[in-house]
């Protein structure tokens, strides 16, 4: 299959994008966080392609996109306070719910869970789209299983093309990490996965604390049920080998002057005097968010085996960032 280039900017573009999607092939989008690989979520047939293209384990779960908080009413079965409270603060926007799945959202979408991941995205292309098309769209992350999450299409084309029909092109995503998913199926919600919505925020719109499933920390065994199937597997991850370096500059020195890595990712400023090849992901939170995934590719274009990488804080944005970084290192950190 050739993969089409389209251009987000076009209007016909979109409509050709959103024909695709309703003859049930697969069209990778922009959002605001990444891109996304998507396919209608009320056809079973073309939901598992998305886990064809991808490689994706079949038990892992999809995120649901909506045009407005009414298509996703229409594909649970409640809609609790909490959710209401929350849409009506962050929807349009990088905040998944997980409710109670209606019965014609094939279960292919859910990995066979009673539960369903939904958001509204808020980037122009993909609410075009979304319109455009008049169905919910299934959207996992754009890039093959495991490896960084796409931030621009070339990544996409990078891992898939020739496997799915087209690319909407709309440059780089404005936030770069993936979306928040927060269970809104239990009494206190449940923190999943951190991302481009915060803990703080969220627990200033709802004005009490959230849980942070304390899957988040250390890594599941494979075999453990996991409250988000996704925390199982290797994730956002390159072949080179990273490791997480906890403190200041100077014990960063310290340690890259014993371990000898191939390359170092540093923060945006650092000042570094050491004879080492150097990528930097920004200072403030959300360029490190912007940056993270393209610099982890990078990493792999250079052909580095090993990296040692400035740990970021875990306030705000950062806690986001600095998950992704933990993922990708499996779990490596030091200091
Ligand atoms: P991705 O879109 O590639 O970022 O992956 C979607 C993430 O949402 C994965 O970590 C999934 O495990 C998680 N997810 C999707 N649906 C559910 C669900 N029903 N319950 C818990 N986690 C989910
Ligand atoms: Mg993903």
């Amino acid at each position: 299959m050739r993969t089409l280039m389209l251009e987000a900017s076009s209007f016909a573009d979109i409509e050709l994008a959103a024909q695709l999607l309703r003859a049930g092939e697969l069209v990778a989008i922009p959002t605001e966080t990444v891109y996304g690989l998507a396919a209608n979520a009320l056809d079973e047939a073309a939901v598992a392609k998305i886990f064809a293209a991808k490689g994706r384990p079949q038990d892992n779960p999809l995120i649901v996109h909506v045009y407005d908080r009414e298509q996703a009413q229409s594909l649970v079965k409640a809609w609790p306070f909490t959710a209401q409270r929350l849409a009506e603060a962050f929807w349009p926007g990088p905040l998944t719910f997980i409710l109670q799945r209606e019965e014609r959202v094939p279960g292919i979408v859910s990995a066979g869970l009673s539960t369903l991941a939904l958001r509204v995205p808020s980037h122009l292309a993909a609410q075009a789209l979304l319109w455009a098309a008049g169905i919910p769209l299934a959207a996992p992350s754009a890039n093959r299983s495991g490896s960084p999450s796409p931030t621009l299409a070339s990544h996409v084309l990078d891992d898939l093309n020739g496997k799915i029909a087209a690319v909407l092109d709309a440059g780089p995503c404005a936030i770069g990490v993936e979306s928040t998913v927060l269970d809104l199926t239990r009494e206190i919600p449940l923190l999943l996965r951190p991302g481009g919505v915060s803990v703080e925020q969220l627990e200033s719109v709802l004005g009490r604390r959230i849980e942070l499933s304390p899957a988040l920390a250390h890594a599941l065994p494979t075999r453990e049920a996991a409250p988000s199937p996704g925390m199982k597997y290797r994730h956002y991850a390159p072949r080179a080998q990273l490791t997480l370096v906890r403190g200041d500059l100077r014990s960063f020195f310290d340690y890259a002057v014993r371990e000898k890595p191939d390359g170092l990712l540093v923060f945006g400023s650092d000042e570094i005097s050491l004879n080492l090849p150097v990528l930097r992901y920004g200072d403030s939170p959300e360029e490190q968010a912007r940056q993270l995934f393209a610099r982890l590719r990078e990493v792999d274009e250079l052909g580095w085996r090993t990296v040692l990488v400035r740990c970021p804080p875990k306030e705000g944005l950062g806690l986001a960032v600095y998950n992704r970084l933990l993922r990708a290192a499996s779990f490596r950190e030091v200091g």
